[in-house]
Formats: C-alpha cells, structure tokens, sequence
C-alpha cells in the first residue's frame, strides 16, 4: 500500500555557503522524493530559538540556534513514498562522523553542529514545522 507522505528539508548555512544546494536537491530527486516548495531565506535568531524550542533545555541550544540563523538556508517541502523516513536515512546520523557511507552528512558535513540538512523526525513534526516555514 502506498504512503505518500510530505516532510520538511533544511539546507544549513554551512552548505548553502559552499554551494552545495543543487547536489544535495540532485540527491533527493534521484532517491524519489519530489520537492514540492523550496524557498531560500535567512531567520532571525527568534525565529530559529521558535523552530527550535523542542531544544530548549539542550546545552546546545543557544549555538544551534545562532548557527541557524547565521546565514541563508534552503527550506523545501519533500513528498514522497514515507518521506519522512526516506529523508531521514538520506541525511544520515546527525553527527557526520557516525553518518552511514554516501548520505548527505556523510559526504558534507562538517562537525555535529554543521551537519548540513535538517530533516522532519515524526510525520507530526513534518506537518508542524513545513506549516512554520509555509503558513499553510
Ligand atoms: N546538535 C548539536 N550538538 C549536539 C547535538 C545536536 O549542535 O550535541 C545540533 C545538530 O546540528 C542537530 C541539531 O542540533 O542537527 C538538532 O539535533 P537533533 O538531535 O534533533 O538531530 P537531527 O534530528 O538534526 O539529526
Ligand atoms: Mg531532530
């Protein structure tokens, strides 16, 4: 049975500084995943410590959320079969280190804190932050 779903993809400063926007979208698209929106823009810290809050109580809160807001990211609406799951195995382990051979943070990452893509981690999440970004 299909599962169509759709979650939200991040391109962090870090790779959108390097230029590695279309490789990384290149991964997604060959991988099955449509991208339905994508939109560059650069957040205030504010908007990055609301994105974030589920991190609040995180020591690593405070730089996550200056990082974020650092410099211009690539926010995109990805929809496909278990988007949300598939997204996640093409991002990898959230440190580069442990991150699995030819994912996205395998090949791009930098360190824990760039690590270059976010990805939604629950089907609840994906709706709630693609509805932070998108207001729809
Ligand atoms: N992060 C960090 N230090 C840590 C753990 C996480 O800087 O020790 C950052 C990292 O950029 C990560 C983000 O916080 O992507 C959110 O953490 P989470 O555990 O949700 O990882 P993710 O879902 O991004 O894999
Ligand atoms: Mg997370």
């Amino acid at each position: 049975m299909s599962n169509t779903e759709q979650t939200l993809s991040i391109i962090k400063p870090d790779a959108v500084e390097r230029n590695l926007v279309e490789e990384i979208k290149n991964i997604f698209i060959k991988n099955g995943l449509k991208i339905k929106e994508s939109k560059k823009i650069h957040i205030t810290k504010d908007e990055a410590s609301e994105f974030y809050k589920v991190h609040q109580s995180k020591p690593f809160y405070n730089d996550l959320c200056s990082y974020l807001s650092s410099g211009p990211i690539v926010v995109m609406i990805l929809e496909g079969e278990n988007a949300v799951l598939a997204n996640r195995k093409l991002m990898g382990a959230t440190n580069p280190k442990d991150a699995e051979a030819d994912t996205i943070r395998n090949l791009f990452g930098i360190s824990i804190d760039k690590n270059s893509v976010h990805g939604s981690d629950s089907k609840n999440n994906a709706k709630q932050e693609i509805e932070f970004f998108f207001k729809i």
